[in-house]
């Protein structure tokens, strides 16, 4: 019968065209010719109708089956093709979990902080707590209980800022020049034996160049109790000179002159750098200064009610940026509050 044969041909044949086609766009137009409505096996099945009754049954028979086989196949071979797409695409979007990731900025701290923390250490090593106390003063922990009468040059006010309207029981508000005011505050709490140091901003109105600034970071020091003496205060600092400057490190007092000290003395360290035999950085001395100190005054023990025939102490002050830049080698005080990322990141 042709049309038996017929169906047999397109089957046959379409089968073979569409062989192992991935292409999705192949597949398609293979789908309009063969399925299609307008397709040679949609052409094929109108002559089911227009045959013998008697051959209608076999005929539409053959063509279902045909249909049948075919739609298998294109749909076999649909899920190959979209199989293959999802396998493409898995290739093209592939992420390689092994490079390095890209690196987050990171802060790091402030030069003045590393030293001050290293301070702190070295200090608590032999006992001391560090303490800390208001930025915004009353003259009289400032100045008064110091010993710094009101006609003491350092009240001038070119040297300190004073606070507009800021006036009280304490006398004047100023923004602290010295964190002696923080000794002055844990004598009056705290009775004697008394160990500390006192780190934190300072503030004096005065020119800036290289070496002042405005504000500035210092650590003071507090050893009041019994039979305390400037070789107590000398070997701590000797202590303390070695822990940051290393074991050649030696200090030596110079008279000086501070009112809430008898005596005072200014401190000076071996350079670090030539170990004392000269250099640029110490002017060819072998020595750089590093702060004042002394024996506190019997009149500032009285002024905070301790009985200076029963205790002695001593007292030290040094700047934290002096020690960082002697440290680093800056030659600049004012970079450190530049806030100079280039700077800073020197110190990460
Ligand atoms: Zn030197």
């Amino acid at each position: 019968m042709d049309l038996i044969e017929r169906l047999d041909a397109i089957e046959r044949d379409a089968l073979a065209s569409l062989g192992g086609t991935l292409d999705a766009d192949a597949l398609e137009r293979w789908r309009l010719a063969v399925l299609g409505r307008r397709g040679s096996l949609a052409e094929a099945m109108k002559g089911v109708a227009v045959l013998a009754p008697s051959d209608r049954p076999r005929a539409g028979e053959r063509a279902n089956a045909a249909k049948q086989s075919l739609e298998a196949a294109y749909f076999s071979c649909l899920s190959s093709v979209k199989a293959s797409a999802r396998a493409h695409a898995l290739e093209a979007e592939r992420i390689d979990v092994t490079l390095p990731a890209r690196a987050r900025p990171t802060g790091s701290l402030h030069p003045v902080t590393m030293i001050r923390r290293e301070v702190e250490q070295a200090f608590a090593r032999l006992g001391f707590t560090s303490v800390e106390g208001p930025e915004v003063e009353w003259d009289h922990y400032n100045f008064t209980l110091l010993n710094i009468p009101p006609d003491h040059p350092a009240r001038d006010t070119q040297d300190s800022f004073y606070v507009q309207g800021g006036t009280g029981e304490g006398g004047e508000m100023l923004l602290r020049t010295q964190t002696s005011p923080v000794q002055i505050r844990t004598m009056l709490a705290h009775k004697p034996p008394i160990r500390i140091i006192a780190p934190g901003r300072t503030y004096r109105n005065e020119a800036t160049d290289a070496s002042h600034e405005a504000m500035f970071t210092q650590v003071e020091g507090l050893c009041i109790d019994k039979n305390v003496t400037l070789a107590d205060l000398r070997g701590t600092l000797t202590v303390v000179a070695r822990a940051l400057f290393g074991p050649h490190s030696e200090i030596r007092f110079r008279c000086g002159y501070f009112p809430f000290v008898e005596p005072g003395a200014e401190i000076d360290m071996t350079c670090h750098l030539c170990h004392g035999s000269g250099c640029r950085v110490c002017k060819r001395t072998g020595w750089i200064e590093l702060g004042g100190a002394g024996m506190v005054h019997p009149r500032v023990l009285a002024n905070v009610g301790i009985d200076p025939d029963e205790y002695s102490g001593w007292a030290f002050g040094c700047g934290l940026e002096r020690f960082a830049m002697l440290r680093y080698g800056i030659e600049d005080i004012r970079l450190f509050y530049e806030n100079d990322v280039r700077f800073l990141q020197q110190f990460a």
